[in-house]
């Protein structure tokens, strides 16, 4: 995993914080596609992936990449090697943590999703993700968003184990005991979101639809593939059908197992996501 550490400032009460940019990353374990297009079994990188973040102090969500921003290794540079824009950035940023002293001062860390997150990951995220798509946003960022919400309800419906904490298992060994103690929770928390997904389902049909009247703006060719599953989860089978003759001979080949695999989840008109 290769982190670049950033300085970010909320737009909203002009707090400073530090926040770790994802350059690349090494998937732990086995990981899957899966037909709504979620990389499943690693559940940390789907979580670094979302475009906004909650600041720590007002609570406020705001959009990192369009914020200022400070890469940790502008402080480093000499001052003739930042452009007009860089400078005026790493000034405000000064304003609040004067350069001389910088070292004096500890900078809290955005720390999103929070770790309180882990336990009620899906849901969390769901009700941050549904707030954040009241703000005026623009399309890309919009889409993004609508993709990871419907992934998001996939797993409350199709998930029947906490994908965070299995993690989390695997990479610090946590077992014996601690299996016991969350199996117990488990069950619980599994018909929680399974009556989540259910007390919600307008929420989830609503951002399926709106999602896929953007990506037919977007470019409806190349999100074919999106566009037939949503039409299949929502149970529109002759519809996902119709969606899936509209494939050229190039996209039949390049998505063999997806064509293939669909048209057997329509033969038996099942809703449910599958792994690639
Ligand atoms: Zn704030």
């Amino acid at each position: 995993m290769q982190l670049i550490l950033q300085y970010v400032e909320c737009e909203h009460c002009r707090e400073w914080f530090t926040h770790t940019n994802l350059l690349s990353y090494t998937f732990n374990g086995k990981v899957n596609l899966r037909s709504d297009g979620k990389y499943y079994g690693d559940e940390i990188y789907f979580s670094m992936q979302f475009p906004f973040t909650k600041c720590r102090k007002c609570g406020n969500f705001f959009f990192p990449q369009k914020s200022l921003l400070v890469p940790n290794f502008w402080l480093n540079m000499p001052e003739n090697e930042l452009n007009k824009e860089q400078k005026q950035i790493l000034a405000a940023f000064y304003k609040k943590y004067p350069k001389t002293n910088l070292k004096n001062f500890e900078i809290p860390s955005l720390d999103y999703p929070p770790p309180e997150y882990w336990f009620n990951f899906p849901i969390l995220m769901i009700k941050d993700a549904l707030n954040v798509l009241e703000i005026p946003i623009n399309q890309a960022i919009e889409i993004d968003i609508r993709i990871k919400l419907w992934q998001l309800f996939n797993d409350l419906k199709y998930t029947s184990e906490n994908l965070i904490l299995k993690h989390f298992f695997k990479i610090f060994s946590i077992n014996g005991i601690f299996h016991l103690k969350f199996l117990k929770n488990h069950l619980k928390q599994k018909n929680k979101n399974i009556r989540f997904f259910y007390q919600n389902k307008n929420s989830y049909i609503s951002n399926l639809k709106k999602l896929s009247e953007l990506l037919i703006v977007e470019n409806k060719e190349q999100n074919l593939c999106f566009l037939v599953e949503i039409e299949r989860n929502l149970g529109n089978f002759s519809k996902a059908r119709t969606l899936l003759n509209e494939f050229s001979e190039h996209q039949k080949k390049e998505f063999f197992i997806f064509v293939k695999k669909t048209k057997r989840k329509l033969f038996f008109k099942s809703k449910k996501v599958f792994i690639l």
